[in-house]
């Protein structure tokens, strides 16, 4: 875990300094809420998740998936290059995500776990952490699950962290960084800050990429005016 803490750290001073740099509003890095969601980080990131990958590898050890493995024929990514492996590990991860995503917006009573991550009104790279804890048994299952499944080794399952993580600090800083055609494939800070709009500043339950955004415009829930809503929140 200490090498992900690490990685944390310096990925937030680089976020932190490019907003410096590039600033979509101009806001000072104490931001309304900057403590709490240091503290959600901490949490979540640290202790929540430490907690939980530790319980799903023993669930998942206990389990036969590595008998299931040579007769389904579930064993040839393994053999492949480490970032061919990071690559599908995200992207089957990733589908699963979205959709369990556009639940947590459709259903009610998944609604009331989820609108933790929507209360931010002002958004930064930190606002990735502001969850409730139960989102990352859920989508901490659903990373395992395929990588045990498929026999990924745990510095690919750490890689697809990484990447998946970057990708959240990116989505959800306060960049004025247009991507361009890009934008059709990673998650962007023009396209996540329309995820948190304001019900009353534009279209809601658009925009449900969490890494990849080509699932949104190949389902059309995708929504990427060019400048940023006049309010978010919920
Ligand atoms: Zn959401
Ligand atoms: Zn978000």
């Amino acid at each position: 875990m200490v090498p992900y803490s690490v990685f944390l750290l310096v990925s937030g001073l680089l976020f932190t300094l490019a907003e410096r740099l590039w600033p979509r509003s101009p806001q000072p890095v104490n931001r309304k809420g900057y403590g709490l969601d240091i503290v959600y980080a901490v949490f979540n990131a640290e202790v929540v998740g430490s907690l939980v990958a530790i319980w799903l590898g023993g669930l998942y050890a206990g389990t036969r998936f590595l008998e299931w493995r040579e007769p389904l024929g579930l064993n040839t990514l393994a053999a492949m290059p480490g970032w061919v492996q990071i690559l599908a590990l995200l992207t089957v991860k990733d589908f699963l995500q979205w959709g369990i995503h556009n639940m947590l917006h459709r259903v009610p009573a998944l609604w009331e776990f989820h609108k933790t991550h929507h209360s931010t009104e002002v958004m930064d790279w930190l606002s990735n952490w502001r969850f409730h804890w139960f989102e990352i048994v859920v989508y901490q299952a659903i990373l395992y699950l395929p990588a045990n499944l498929l026999g990924f080794s745990a510095p690919v399952t750490f890689g697809c962290a990484v990447v998946s993580t970057t990708i959240g600090h990116f989505a959800h800083a306060n960049l004025r960084w247009h991507i361009g055609p890009l934008k059709y494939i990673v998650n962007s800070p023009e396209m996540h800050v329309w995820h948190h709009v304001h019900p009353e500043a534009g279209p809601v339950n658009r925009n449900f990429a969490i890494s990849i955004a080509l699932w949104d415009w190949l389902f059309h829930t995708a929504y990427a005016p060019a400048d940023p809503p006049a309010r978010i929140g919920i």
